[in-house]
């Protein structure tokens, strides 16, 4: 962190002397909010929910982000190292939530780090859900192994020029993908937890890329990945005055995309309902190309 490089931006904030960085985040944790949420994939939610924490700043900048008053714009608290072990604790404790579901950590990785030993010196401890973008630098995630028990990574794009300007991110198919392959590789012993489950966020006018996207994972890693095909995308914040981004994806673009995760052979993971009022999530191979399932998601 000191000069930061945490993420594949490394832009090289002195953090540590009170500056921020390209994401905004500086010397201390900066966190939103927190609490169990039953919106994730099914693995992740259990009885009690998946006990999540919304860290404040994000290292992308999307142009239609749902949570930009805290990802673009700050919103949040900074909160000290012993607060996010309550935190933590709590969750754990008091929520009984089912893991401890980390949203945007990786500016904050070392606070995280230490806030949870004391937890697990006492034999607390939860899997840990390491939730991004993707945007991730693989010796980031060698780095911090210990804090992802399971890759809750986007794979948001297949062509940077896209990523470059919807999301001001350079770099980030090649990053994503070697994220993706990160988790997907690494020696696991057996767990109650998948390792591994990629989000796909159809955009509009991009259903192409997400297809590519499907089509990279099926053959470079293997169909079995659990994906989560995602249909909630909703024209916010500055995609308002940005075509393509400021209308809803058509529902002939959407079952393009689910259709050819069939036509991949994708069995493992989900897929939302397409219209909004239907956030259902219905199991690939089950209810193809957009069934309707129980268990519901809700857009944070
Ligand atoms: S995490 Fe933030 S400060 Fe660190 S390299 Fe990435 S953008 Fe820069």
């Amino acid at each position: 962190m000191e000069p930061c490089r945490l993420c594949p931006r490394a832009c090289g904030a002195d953090r540590e002397s009170g500056r921020t960085g390209f994401c905004g985040a500086g010397a201390c944790p900066r966190v939103f909010r927190w609490g169990p949420h039953f919106g994730e994939e099914p693995p992740l939610v259990g009885e009690h929910g998946s006990g999540c924490v919304f860290f404040s700043r994000c290292t992308m900048k999307c142009l239609y982000c749902q949570n930009s008053p805290w990802s673009w714009n700050g919103g949040g608290e900074d909160i000290t190292i012993p607060r996010l072990t309550g935190i933590f604790r709590e969750l754990a404790e008091k929520d009984r939530c089912s893991n401890w579901n980390l949203v945007s950590p990786t500016p904050y990785l070392p606070f995280i780090r230490e806030a949870v030993a004391p937890l697990l010196a006492e034999g607390v401890r939860l899997p840990f859900v390491w939730n991004s973008s993707g945007y991730e630098a693989v010796e980031t995630l060698e780095a911090y192994a210990d804090l992802c028990d399971t890759a809750l990574f986007d794979l948001r794009y297949a062509n940077s020029e896209t990523a470059l300007r919807a999301s001001a991110a350079p770099g980030y198919v090649e990053a994503a993908r070697a994220a993706i392959r990160w988790a997907y590789c690494r020696p696991r012993a057996a767990s109650a937890v998948p390792p591994l489950i990629v989000r796909i966020l159809v955009l509009p006018g991009l259903a192409e890329e997400a297809i590519e996207s499907l089509a990279w994972i099926a053959t470079e890693l293997s169909p079995d990945v659990p994906v989560s095909i995602m249909s909630q995308f909703t024209p916010v914040y500055r995609a308002l005055d940005t075509p393509p981004f400021n209308r809803k994806v058509t529902q002939e673009e959407y079952e393009s995309v689910t259709e050819a995760a069939a036509d991949f052979g994708f069995e493992n993971g989900w897929i939302q309902g397409y219209e909004a009022a239907d956030p259902a999530l219905a199991l690939l191979g089950e209810n193809m190309p957009a069934g309707h399932g129980a268990v519901g998601r809700t857009a944070e």
